[in-house]
Order: C-alpha cells, then sequence, then structure tokens
C-alpha cells in the first residue's frame, strides 16, 4: 500500500485561549476520543502530525505515540509546549520523533495572543530542555497576523541561535479553528515581515531553509487572498483524522468533510467508500485556497520543480546577481500598492465572513 501523509487531532481540548482559535469553546469529551484501537486501523504513513486542541492533555499520548511509531516513517508532535514534563517524559521513550512548540512572537506577544499565564517561558524552555537531551527535531511554530508580524524575525533569529527548526503559518478560518473572522488587516505590513524572513532564509547555507523561503512567499500570496502556488491534492494521498475518528480531508474547510469513520468502518472500506469519492470531488473544485503546511508540504513533495525552479531562481541567479526578493514580485502586491485594487476587494477574496456561523465539527 501507498504510503500516506496523515493528520491525527488526538484531542479538541485545549489549555490555550488564543485569540485566532475557538476550539478551546468545543472540546471533545475525554471518553468520545479516540482510540489506540482505531489509531491500529490506520494506513502506514510517512508522515504523521499530531495535535490538537493540546496533545499533550491526553493522558494515553504515549499509547498513541507507540502505536503511530510503528505505522509511521517520521512523526512531529504539535504542542504549546505547556506541559514541559509530559513532553520531556514522551520525548525520553521517543527520541526520534519531532517536536513544534507554538510560540506567536517575543514574551509579551505570545502571552497576551494564546492567553496561556507564563506560556512564553514555559514554551521556551520546553525547547531548550529537549535541545540538552539530545533531540534533533524541535522547533518554533508561529502563526502570522497583524499583532505578532514584527516578532517574526526576531523570533527566527532567537530558533536560529538555538539551532532550531522555524515554522510559520497565518490566519486561517475553518470548522477546525471553529472561527470565520480571521483576516490580515495590514497586508503590506505582514508582508514585509514575511519578505524580511524570507531574504534571511534564502542567505543561508540550508536546502531546507531556502525551500521554507517558497512556503513563506506563498503565504505572502495567501493573505492577500490570491490562488494558491500549488494544487491542492488533499484526500488523495494525504488524511485528517478527528478526535470522533471522522477522516476528513484537511482542516481548511468551513464545515466538516467526513470521508468516512474509522471506529465503525475498515481503513480500506472508509477509503475506497463513495463518501471519500464524493469528498475528493469537492477538493478538486475548492476555492478555499488555503496555505497550511499540511497541505502545502505533500505538495511542495508532489510538485517540486515548482518551488526547485523559485529556489534556484532566488537562491542564485538573483544572488548572483544581488539582487533579493522582493514581495512585489507578486502581483497581488503590486496591484494593492499601485491602487489598482482596494484593500476591501483583497478583503472579499479571503475566507473572512463576518456574518457566518461558525461550524465546530463536533459529532
Ligand atoms: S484548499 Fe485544500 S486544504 Fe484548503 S479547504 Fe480546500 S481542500 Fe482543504
Amino acid at each position: 500500500m501507498k504510503k500516506l501523509n496523515g493528520t491525527v487531532i488526538v484531542t479538541y481540548r485545549c489549555n490555550a485561549r488564543c485569540t485566532m482559535c475557538n476550539r478551546f469553546r468545543a472540546p471533545s469529551l475525554p471518553e468520545e476520543e479516540i482510540s489506540v484501537e482505531t489509531i491500529r486501523k490506520l494506513p502506514p504513513m510517512y508522515f504523521t502530525n499530531i495535535t490538537g486542541g493540546e496533545p499533550f492533555i491526553r493522558e494515553d499520548l504515549r499509547d498513541i505515540v507507540r502505536e503511530l511509531n510503528r505505522l509511521s516513517d517520521r512523526i512531529v508532535i504539535s504542542t504549546n509546549g505547556y506541559f514541559t514534563d509530559r513532553i520531556i517524559r514522551l520525548c525520553e521513550e521517543f527520541p526520534n520523533i519531532g517536536i513544534r512548540v507554538s510560540i506567536e512572537g517575543l514574551e509579551q506577544t505570545n502571552n497576551e495572543i494564546r492567553g496561556l499565564p507564563d506560556g512564553y517561558r514555559r514554551g521556551v524552555e520546553t525547547l531548550k530542555k529537549l535541545r540538552a537531551m539530545g533531540m534533533k527535531d524541535v522547533g518554533f511554530g508561529m502563526t502570522v497576523q497583524d499583532k505578532n508580524a514584527p516578532d517574526l524575525v526576531p523570533l527566527y533569529e532567537l530558533s536560529d541561535e538555538l539551532g532550531m527548526e522555524f515554522a510559520t503559518a497565518s490566519l486561517h478560518n475553518s470548522f477546525y479553528f471553529v472561527e470565520t473572522q480571521n483576516i490580515i488587516h495590514d497586508r503590506p505590513m505582514v508582508a514585509e515581515n514575511f519578505e524580511r524572513l524570507i531574504n534571511r532564509l534564502l542567505a543561508s547555507g540550508s536546502p531546507k531553509k531556502w525551500f521554507r523561503a517558497y512556503f513563506n512567499h506563498g503565504l505572502i500570496n495567501y493573505i492577500y487572498g490570491q490562488k494558491r502556488l500549488l494544487p491542492c491534492d488533499m484526500s488523495f494521498d494525504t488524511f485528517f483524522i478527528d478526535p470522533y475518528g471522522d477522516v476528513m480531508p484537511c482542516n481548511g474547510t468551513r464545515d466538516k468533510e467526513v470521508m468516512g469513520n474509522l471506529n465503525r468502518q475498515t481503513w480500506e472500506e472508509l477509503w475506497n467508500s463513495p463518501e471519500a469519492e464524493s469528498v475528493r470531488a469537492k477538493v478538486r473544485a475548492c476555492d478555499r485556497q488555503c496555505w497550511m503546511i499540511g497541505s502545502v508540504s505533500p505538495a511542495m513533495r508532489k510538485y517540486i520543480w515548482k518551488p526547485a525552479w523559485w529556489v534556484f531562481q532566488h537562491k542564485f541567479l538573483r544572488l548572483f546577481r544581488k539582487e533579493k526578493y522582493s514581495m512585489y514580485e507578486l502581483p497581488a502586491c503590486r496591484a494593492l500598492r499601485d491602487g489598482t485594487v482596494t484593500a476591501a476587494e483583497l478583503d472579499a477574496c479571503s475566507t473572512c465572513d463576518l456574518h457566518a456561523v461558525a461550524r465546530d465539527g463536533r459529532s
């Protein structure tokens, strides 16, 4: 069987109170959350992201990771880093996994956005302890918005000093975030901060960072409400599974789209079902244009020539001519600057809907 890319949402419970995510208002109940028996039915994967809610709230996370470790070549857990002791204990048993701690900027900004008392200090401490115990695949994850965009490069520099990964995202609306009103207001300011980050990444000697630069270039394109730079093939060789055992194409849709339920079905039944096919047809017609690592990373792998050509142009040709990357390479950035499109017109291209009722995807 072909290996897939999977995301396992082990819980919708969360101890944080992030301003851009209302998931904490619609938690799952512990007794209904996906069991180890259901997880055992998942297919072989080349990559698995374990996320929530806050995954470390689950007392049996160790059993889940043990099971997924058998099924998957690589595991990365997304966490807010608050439960330091639990994270350390898990990593002692599974030193080969990756950990991404969501940090939304420098101390004050992070704590204001995430609503976790002492969240920044605890998150950074967790990362430092993981590094000290020899964990290799650890890093920061930052969701960039108006409030924290000025902290983007300083936080990258901190991660670089500590020798850690630095993953970025921007605001999205979906049932997963129980949110419909997320939007970037000052697009040029946010894009300029991404532009600075992209130039830092391109100036590095790391091919991985050059491809990250491309991802961040795609984020600028996304916040200007434009068509994705790469096709979205979610549900073809990628899936999400939620705490209720429902298998979904992604976490970016407005309403939850269900391909089947792994509590009740086998993987083969579910993956080859008419319901799964109908979800794939919807993905083909989807106009939400998300740019989240979960849907972009498989696309960058599949359509590697496109980011590779971009990297070649920006890393080698431009550097040779001593030209820096500019956000104005993107037509939408030029259009807003030149006044041929208004901010309100770009707002209308986004998924932000001030009047919609947020769905929560609860079963
Ligand atoms: S663009 Fe892709 S990831 Fe986003 S909602 Fe549509 S199918 Fe999901």
